[in-house]
C-alpha cells in the first residue's frame, strides 16, 4: 500500500477471485461458470452495429432490460435494478443497508465476498456459524434486528433453504432488510422472488453469470419492494450511472427470449452434478446435497489442499478454501460430463 492511502481503508484484506488463467489449458471447474456458451441470440445481438454504437453511453435507467426482468418475474420494472454483476448490487445493499450502526448478519461458511464488503465499510458484523452438518438453522436469524445476508443456495456448501424457511426469517425481522443472494437458484433451488411481493424488507439478488452463461458480461439483478430498489438507484447514481455497458444490456435482454436453451442447460448440469455425485461417492468421497452447479466434496484420509493442488498439475482446477471447518473439502464445478469425466480419471490416479 502507499502512505497515501486513507487509515480507513489501510487494514483491508480484499477479496481473492477465483484463478482465472488467461491460457485455455485447463479443465476449469473452479469459479461456477457454465460450461455451455450463452444462446445464439445473445451471439447474434452483439453485432457489428451494436459495435458501432458503443461510441454512445449506455441507457443508464435500463429501461428495457428492466421490462424484460419485470416480465420474467411477475414484478413491474421498479421493483428491478440491474447492475455490473451481482456483486455490485450485493456490494450497493451493503452500502444502503448496513451502515446504519446496526450492522450485518451471516453465516461462517458462505460467500466470502460479504466479510469483505464489512471491513471496506466498517460494518459491525455478527458471525453465525452453521451447524455441524453445514446446515443454516433458520431460528438463529429470527429476530435478529440486523441487515442479513444469506447465500441460497449457499456457497460453497450447495445447501438450500425452503422458501418457507426463509420467509419465517423476514417475517421475523420486520425492521430490517433481509438480502438472500439467489446466484445459484437456478439449478434446483427455490426462488423468494414471489416473496417480494409482500415483504418491502426482501431483496433478492441474482446473476447472469452461472445459469445464464454470462459470467464474463458481468449482469446481475435485484428485486425487491420499489422503495428498495430506488435506495440501490441512488447508490449507483451517486457513484456509477452508467454501471452496465451497451453489450450487456443487449445480451441481457437477448437471453430472455431463450428462456427454453438456458432450462435445457440448467437439466444437464444438474443430471452431470447427479452423475459425479454418484462417482465421487463410489471412490469414498463424501458429498453435500448440492443445489448448485459445483458440489462440495471430501474424502477421509486425504488431504484437501494436497488433491487441489494434485488435480492442478495434471490440468484440472478446483477450488479449494484454506479455512477453518472446509480445509478436508475441495469446491468442484459441475461441467460437461466429458470435463466431470477427466476430473474423475484424474481423482482416481491421484488417490
Ligand atoms: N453470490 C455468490 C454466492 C457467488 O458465488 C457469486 C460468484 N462469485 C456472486 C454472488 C457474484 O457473481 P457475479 O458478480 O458474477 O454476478
Amino acid at each position: 500500500m502507499s502512505r497515501f492511502l486513507s487509515g480507513a481503508l489501510s487494514g483491508l484484506t480484499p477479496y481473492t477471485p477465483g484463478e482465472q488463467p488467461q491460457d485455455q489449458n485447463y479443465v476449469k471447474l473452479n469459479t461456477n461458470e457454465s460450461p455451455y456458451p450463452p444462446s445464439p441470440g445473445v451471439l447474434a445481438a452483439l453485432n457489428e452495429r451494436e459495435g458501432a454504437a458503443l461510441r454512445l453511453y449506455s441507457d443508464p435507467t435500463a429501461r428495457e432490460l428492466k421490462a424484460a426482468l419485470a416480465r420474467r418475474y411477475g414484478v413491474e420494472p421498479d421493483n428491478v435494478y440491474v447492475g455490473n454483476g451481482s456483486d455490485e448490487a450485493l456490494n450497493f445493499a451493503f452500502l444502503a443497508y448496513a451502515t446504519d450502526g446496526r450492522g450485518a448478519a451471516f453465516a461462517d461458511i458462505t460467500y466470502g465476498f460479504y466479510p469483505v464488503f464489512c471491513d471496506l465499510y466498517h460494518i459491525p458484523t455478527r458471525i453465525v456459524p452453521l451447524r455441524a452438518d453445514f446446515t443454516l438453522d433458520p431460528g438463529d436469524y429470527h429476530g435478529l434486528g440486523r441487515t442479513i445476508v444469506i447465500a441460497n443456495p449457499n456457497a460453497p456448501t450447495g445447501l438450500a433453504l425452503s422458501r418457507d424457511q426463509v420467509e419465517g426469517i423476514v417475517r421475523t425481522n420486520p425492521d430490517s432488510v433481509v438480502i438472500i443472494d439467489e446466484a445459484y437458484v437456478d439449478f434446483g433451488g427455490e426462488s423468494c422472488v414471489p416473496l417480494t411481493r409482500t415483504y418491502p424488507n426482501l431483496l433478492v439478488v441474482q446473476t447472469y453469470s452461472k445459469s445464464r452463461s454470462m459470467a464474463g458480461a458481468r449482469l446481475g439483478y435485484a428485486i425487491g419492494d420499489a422503495a428498495l430498489i430506488r435506495d440501490l438507484e441512488t447508490v449507483k447514481f451517486s457513484t456509477n450511472p452508467y454501471n452496465v455497458n451497451r453489450l450487456t444490456l443487449r445480451a441481457g435482454v437477448a437471453a430472455l427470449a431463450e428462456q427454453s436453451y438456458y432450462d435445457g442447460n440448467c437439466e444437464k448440469i444438474m443430471e452431470t452434478r447427479a452423475y459425479t455425485t454418484r462417482e465421487l461417492e463410489k471412490l469414498g468421497f463424501t458429498v453435500l446435497p448440492s443445489r448448485a452447479n459445483f458440489i462440495f466434496a471430501k474424502k477421509d484420509g486425504v488431504d484437501g489442499g494436497a488433491l487441489y493442488r494434485g488435480l492442478k498439475e495434471r490440468g484440472v482446477l478446483v477450488r479449494h478454501f484454506d479455512k477453518e471447518r472446509i480445509r478436508d473439502y475441495n469446491r468442484i464445478t459441475i461441467g460437461t460430463r466429458e470435463q466431470m469425466d477427466i476430473f474423475l480419471e484424474k481423482v482416481k490416479e491421484l488417490l
